[in-house]
């Protein structure tokens, strides 16, 4: 197979079209055989559940080459399930696990051409995603949905190294107690939009939201999930019912425990106490970890003894342990890759 004449270096993280796409329709009370498709394009009536009531959920995660040539995904029965849990919190059909690990297995395999090589630091970013699709006026759910998988490059999360980024605590909420914060639904995007352009125009990379009925423990940022480092060695993620259950976070947490023997603890993290850890980090599939150097609150600032020139030590073995894992460096723990080809 001929790889595509792309400078992987220099591509962001922006929509590049690839050849082929799966697409896969609900109705009847049935999903279709499913199929890829060369057609990017949906043609949608006006009144189509997704552009009325948004009733849309998604997933996002990686393939890429692997040291010795083989094409990988990192554990898509973990996004499968979560596709899932989403899809039942908004009154959506199911689309199977296992047809969902399949189908992402078949687009990048259909799209190999576009899997970056060994080394050069892009990947293919998969976006699986599930809409609403028959006319709905009266507000319920739709009765017909599709179900799309594309794929697209993209280039390395960290050009010339991974510099830790300034964060502010946001005045706006991302996700209400017994809302939909736990599920990875575009709604959830649509209102941090404004949130996430303010700090921006304010000169911060992300916005660290707190729980919504007392304004004193953390979330997450937009669309990453947090981690601290005590002083004393210990990984520390917050506890909530309305942060999204990342799982690179998971994994990382997997790793801090079983490859690195480090003490882990899942638990409400306080705004108050964030001053006392020794480092701060970012969870998800687009950068791994990216470092957090220092967290704005309303003018007082929490700066980590890691500093703004580097990741902290701690950070920065775990961040290397999980590459080096899904790399092919070092063994994986059993049904973390599956190899597409
Ligand atoms: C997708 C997402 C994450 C990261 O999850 P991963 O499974 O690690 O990619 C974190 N927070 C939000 C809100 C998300 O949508």
């Amino acid at each position: 197979m001929e790889k595509k004449q792309i400078d992987w270096s220099s591509i962001g993280f922006g929509y590049i079209p690839t050849e082929k796409r799966y697409v896969s329709n609900y109705k009847d009370g049935k999903w279709d055989d499913g199929c890829l498709t060369e057609d990017a394009n949906i043609v949608l009536n006006e009144c189509a559940g997704v552009l009325q009531y948004s009733q849309s959920v998604f997933e996002g995660m990686k393939a890429y080459t692997t040291e010795d040539g083989r094409i990988v995904v990192f554990r898509p029965d973990m996004n499968a399930k979560r596709f899932a849990d989403s899809a039942r919190r908004l009154e959506m059909p199911v689309f199977p696990e296992d047809r969902f690990v399949d189908a992402i297995a078949q687009v990048v395999k259909a799209n190999a051409a576009y899997v970056p090589p060994y080394g050069s630091g892009a990947s293919l970013y998969i976006r699986p995603y599930m809409f609403g699709s028959n006319p709905v006026i009266g507000v319920k759910p739709a009765d017909e949905y599709q179900f799309r998988a594309f794929v697209t490059p993209v280039g390395p999360y960290f050009k010339g190294g991974a510099k830790p980024i300034t964060i502010k605590v946001s005045d706006f909420d991302r996700a209400a107690p017994h809302g939909t914060g736990h599920i990875k639904a575009g709604l959830n995007y649509a209102m941090s939009l404004h949130a996430i352009v303010t700090a921006h125009e304010e000169g911060y990379a992300e916005n660290m939201y707190l729980d919504a009925a007392t304004r004193t423990k953390v979330e997450e940022t937009g669309g990453a999930n947090f981690i601290f480092v005590t002083k004393d060695g210990k990984v520390v993620t917050p506890k909530s019912n309305s942060i999204l259950p990342s799982i690179t976070r998971r994994s990382i947490l997997y790793v801090a425990e079983h490859y690195l023997g480090l003490e882990t603890e899942e638990r409400e993290v306080y705004l108050d106490e964030v001053k006392d850890f020794a480092e701060c980090g970012l969870c998800g599939t687009a950068a791994v970890i990216s470092p957090v150097g220092k967290i704005v609150d309303h003018g007082k600032e929490i700066c980590f003894p890691s500093g703004m020139d580097e990741m902290g030590p701690v950070i920065k073995k775990l961040y290397e342990t999980l590459t080096g894992i899904q790399m092919g460096h070092i063994e994986a723990p059993e049904g973390w890759i599956q190899v597409v080809e």
